[in-house]
């Protein structure tokens, strides 16, 4: 199969389909802009896993994804997209780098919930944008615009219900969107431990990549525990 493209954490494939791809979870971790580097083993197959249901239950709930099956441990099968050059963060809860940047306090709770825009640009270390950036630079219209919050804010709400029977809390997230040949703007990439904050309801212990960047180990073995408790 060709490959269309390599990234820190996946590959994608060209199908026979012209409109499909296959995307690889692999199993190295970076953090820090791939300053903080490290093999996981078996990472790959739990965010293909956990991504999975996720995409799964958006599709349900007639929220537009790229995500058409599972078809491996490792794999996905998706529709081609064209990447939407921004990051797009939802915050429930405050922590990481907005409050390194802002100050402010850990754990605020921002109700309604807060979306961000990061350009997605590895050479700039993907740096944080406003909506006017986002026109001058045209990396999305008006319009889309509008669609993308939109989606974010559903996704947020399905996950977010979603988790809390699971004793999960979704601190906050990052989503990708892409666009179809037609022009339709679906969900993209991953939704996973490594792009989400997921802390214990119960015993407040993170979840999610952060026990990479701060070093807490063990990544593997919550990662795991996300996957069991989304599965009952
Ligand atoms: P923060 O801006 O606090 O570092 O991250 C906010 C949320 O977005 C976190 O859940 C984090 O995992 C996710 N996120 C932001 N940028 C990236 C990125 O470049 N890669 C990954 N994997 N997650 C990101």
């Amino acid at each position: 199969m060709e490959k269309l493209y390599e990234g820190k954490a996946k590959i994608v494939y060209q199908t026979e389909n012209p409109n499909h791809v296959i995307i690889y979870f692999k199993d190295e971790a970076t953090a820090f802009n791939a300053q903080k580097k490290d093999i996981i083993e078996g990472k790959g197959i739990l965010n293909n896993k956990i991504s999975s249901i996720f995409f799964t239950l958006l599709n349900q709930a007639g929220v537009k994804t790229h995500f058409i099956k599972q078809i491996s441990d490792r794999e996905m099968l998706a529709y081609k997209t064209k990447i939407i050059p921004i990051e797009v963060v939802v915050r429930n809860l405050a922590t990481g780098s907005i409050v390194k940047r802002l100050g402010i306090p850990e754990k605020t709770e921002f109700n309604p919930s807060l979306i961000e825009f990061y350009y997605k640009n590895d050479a700039l270390g993907d740096p944080i944008i406003c909506y006017e950036h986002v026109l001058v630079m045209k990396l999305a219209t008006e319009e889309d615009v509008k669609t993308i919050k939109e989606m974010a804010l559903k996704v947020n709400q399905i996950l977010r219900d979603f988790l809390i029977k699971h004793d999960i809390i979704l601190v906050d997230f990052k989503l990708e969107f892409g666009k179809l040949d037609d022009g339709t703007i679906v969900v993209a990439d991953e939704i996973s431990p490594d792009t989400c904050r997921f802390w214990d309801a119960k015993t407040g212990e993170r979840m999610d990549k952060d026990r990479f960047r701060l070093n807490l180990g063990d990544l593997a073995k919550y990662y795991q525990e996300v996957l069991e408790r989304i599965e009952k």
